[in-house]
């Protein structure tokens, strides 16, 4: 996986200006920097009055120039997409709020004045399609609930436009084949917002793990819950089959599932998984609570996940020969953790400098370069299929009461 603040077309245009900037003042004949720069033999000649200067070597990116910047369109203006999605957009450095979708037109117009959206660029779910013909939008962010995330990724492809998916991609694996197919006809990006992937701790857990830090890995233990609450909009449909496809494996579960591959890069050849659910409980008519996993992978590594909406855990253990990485939380908003364990170390919680708030303008940014350098987002469609395969497969396991055999594409196997 490529560290979004590694490798960016930020830093060459920034190599690009400092050269021009170093090019434009050589002429003045003061120093340029550099590292073989040699000791000036003469003390600096600055005149004392106000004159302008090299450019510094601070190591800023330079965003993109506002003209260059991709227009993205938010569909769906709930609790995410208002905290979290939009918020990133603007802090971003390759993009540029262009469009609104949303059902509720005086939510829509609100926003709107906030971000500086004209209204000539708020859609409802009819006049979705119109995007087709609007040139200032070249990227659609599905935030919509995952029941309806097929439907408007594909009818953004149709409207020509790249799409960014909330995560799970769909309810399921025909839906995701569809979205997949959609993407590579429209000839379009498509990238599911598994923000984990681009959050600074989870980024070093994996480099430490790489670098051997754990040794050889035998086992990840992943728990990732969260109470559900019907008194807030945004967990009303979580509950609807239909809607959510599924409980807390869906909603939550995911992530433990999606960071036990990112952080064993290999995809698990078997599984077994069991549910439960409280009696009487209007939340769970439809939808799971309680899942617990066991997977088994091809290298002889385990995996121990569970998930709920009834509880209150979030974490990650990378546990290996050599030592244990812990993630707690593993993938909160904000806050992040990483532990470290080994003989050598004892137990340190490992300094890493980035917020873990980089994690949302990080995917936002990703899917922008991958569209302007062509490449294929590090969580592509088939990262997104695989694990609502696993997802159903975790499903089927439960309720015959047995292990399933896996394909490396997540699908059971027979
Ligand atoms: P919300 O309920 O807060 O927002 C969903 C929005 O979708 C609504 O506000 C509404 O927007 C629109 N919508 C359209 N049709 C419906 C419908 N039938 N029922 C409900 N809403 C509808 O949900 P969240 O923001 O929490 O979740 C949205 C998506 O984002 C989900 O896929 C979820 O999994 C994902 N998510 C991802 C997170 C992450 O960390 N990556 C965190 C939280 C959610 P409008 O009124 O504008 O039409």
């Amino acid at each position: 996986m490529t560290d979004p603040s590694e490798k960016s077309f930020l830093d060459l245009s920034r190599r690009g200006f400092l050269a021009a900037a170093a090019g434009s003042v050589a002429g003045a004949g003061l120093a340029s920097s550099g590292a073989q720069a040699q000791q000036p033999e003469n003390l600096p000649n600055i005149p004392d009055d106000a004159v302008g200067r090299p450019f510094p070597e601070a190591d800023l990116q330079m965003p993109l120039p506002p003209d260059q910047r991709l227009g993205w369109c938010v569909v769906g203006l709930g609790a995410f997409a208002l905290n979290h999605v939009i918020p990133a957009i603007t802090r971003s450095q390759t993009c540029r709020l262009a469009g609104l979708v949303s059902g509720n037109a005086e939510k829509a117009r609100r926003v709107a004045t906030h971000y500086g959206v004209p209204d000539a660029r708020i859609y409802d779910y009819e006049s979705f399609d119109d995007i087709a013909n609007d040139d200032s939008i070249d990227v659609v962010y599905i935030v919509l609930p995952n029941g309806l995330h097929a439907e408007y990724t594909i009818r953004a492809f149709e409207a020509g436009k790249h799409v960014m998916c909330e995560k799970p991609m769909a309810n399921t694996v025909e839906e995701c084949r569809a979205m997949i197919q959609a993407s590579q006809e429209a000839d379009r990006k498509l990238m599911i917002a598994y923000r984990a992937h681009f959050e600074p701790h989870n980024q070093r857990a994996l480099r430490m793990k790489k670098e051997g830090a754990f040794g050889d890995i035998r086992l990840v233990i992943g728990d990732t819950m969260r109470p559900l609450d019907l008194s807030r909009p945004r967990d009303e449909w979580r509950v609807l089959r239909d809607l959510a496809g599924g409980g807390s494996m869906m909603d939550i579960g995911i992530y433990a599932l999606n960071g036990t591959l990112y952080f064993l890069e290999e995809s698990p050849v078997a599984l077994v998984a069991s549910i439960s659910n409280p009696p009487d409980d209007i939340r769970f008519r439809q939808v799971e609570d309680l899942v617990t996993v066991q997977l088994r992978f091809g290298s002889g590594a385990l995996a121990n996940l569970s998930s709920s909406y009834t509880m209150n855990e979030n974490r990650i253990q990378i546990l290996g020969s050599e030592g244990t990485g812990l993630l707690n939380p593993a993938t909160s908003y904000v806050g992040n953790t990483l532990y470290e364990t080994g003989s050598d170390v004892g137990t340190r919680k490992v300094p890493v400098q980035d917020s873990s708030l980089r994690q949302f303008t990080g995917e936002i940014d990703h899917l922008s370069r991958a569209i302007i350098e062509n490449f294929t987002p590090d969580t592509p469609g088939e990262m997104g299929l695989r694990d609502v395969a696993l997802i159903r497969a975790i499903y089927a396991s439960a309720e015959r009461g047995s292990w399933v055999e896996l394909n490396p594409d997540g699908t059971m196997r027979g």
